[in-house]
């Protein structure tokens, strides 16, 4: 539920509401507006009676969110947020952003050598795996924790901040310590003991949406971190799964435009799962940042034809540099 005041309504009329929600077991939380403040109503399980709060001094009127989430919609907080990694804004208005970096950190040499690279092509953050969230567990499963000190050696020398997957929520204060981004896997968008973990940590997310997520379960899962007190995150579309197998997945990026109706969280897509097909890779990028993405996340590779996961997907170094003077003509083209 959502309280809507009058524009004249005073603090101590929003103080009164704010006491009255809480005496009816709920949590109040009070959203200041350019023209008006609204109090979103927290914690109720169905409908709430609102008779009571409609005749309270300063109520304009009640409005009945049905949604699962709630601190993730517009209706709660209409302003855009913009994620802060770092120092690298990310959000409507801010210049869109490259990730880039193998699908897993595999020696000191592969990730320094692809932050180098990157970084000197445009990329705003490295990404690398260290701990893998494999399909079956005879394959390289990540280097872990020493996979983490590399990735924090290549971002230090790059000057990247880095962004790196965290599986469990027991490595959620390891992953912390190291990371700057900490992702949510496809595998794990509804793990969510993972989910209040990582709500709890002053940490931004890179939440990636679920292989057979519905936007509303997605946007739901997002809802377990705001509501642990976090609201740094980023949503990622990295292709759903569907009938069709001539790609990976299929890349659905009328999520784009559509979670920027439904919420004020900024998104970004990931065309290398999505499409799983280096040629593809490209072009899809682009067309994501055409839809209005505020970033790509990109697979880039030394040597794709050794890369211990995702080589087929991962761009050559060539194919990186290409794409990105692309982009760059393509956010000047868009007024970015
Ligand atoms: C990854 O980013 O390397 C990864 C495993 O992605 P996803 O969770 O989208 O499959
Ligand atoms: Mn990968």
């Amino acid at each position: 539920m959502l309280i809507v005041m009058n524009h004249n309504a005073t603090q101590a009329d929003v103080d009164a509401i704010s006491r009255i929600v809480a005496e009816m077991g709920f949590r109040a939380e009070p959203i200041p507006g350019s023209e008006r403040t609204a109090i979103g109503v927290l914690g109720n399980h169905g409908y709430v009676d609102d008779t009571k709060i409609l005749e309270l001094p300063g109520v304009q009127r009640v409005l009945h969110v049905s949604k699962p989430y709630k601190l993730v919609s517009r209706d709660f907080h209409p302003e855009d947020t913009i994620v802060d990694v770092a120092g690298v804004k990310v959000g409507r208005g801010c210049r869109p952003v490259v990730v880039a970096g193998p699908c897993a950190v595999e020696s000191e040499d592969q990730i320094i050598t692809t932050a180098l690279f990157v970084k000197s092509c445009g990329a705003v953050m490295l990404r690398g795996g260290a701990f893998k969230p494999r399909t079956g567990p005879h394959t390289f499963q990540g280097l872990r924790e020493e996979g983490l000190k590399l990735l924090s050696k290549a971002g230090k020398e790059s000057g990247l901040p880095i962004v790196t997957e965290v599986m469990s929520p027991d490595h959620v204060a390891l992953l912390a310590e190291y990371a700057d981004l900490l992702q949510i896997g496809a595998r794990n968008m509804q793990n969510f003991d993972l989910l209040r973990e990582v709500g709890r940590v002053r940490k931004p997310v890179l939440l990636k949406r679920g292989m057979s997520a519905t936007v509303e379960e997605f946007l739901a899962a997002a809802e377990y971190i705001l509501a642990e007190g976090n609201d740094q995150v980023i949503l990622c579309e990295r292709g759903i799964r569907t009938f069709e197998t001539a790609t990976r997945n299929t890349l659905d990026l009328s999520i784009v435009p559509l979670s920027k109706e439904l919420s004020h969280l900024p998104i970004m897509v990931d065309p290398s799962h999505a499409t799983g097909k280096r040629s593809l890779v490209a072009p899809m990028a682009k067309a994501a940042l055409v839809s209005g993405a505020d970033g790509v996340l990109i697979e880039v590779h030394p040597n794709p034809e050794k890369a211990l996961s995702d080589g087929p997907q991962s761009l050559t170094f060539p194919g990186f540099k290409q794409l990105m003077s692309e982009i760059d003509s393509l956010t000047h083209f868009l007024g970015e």
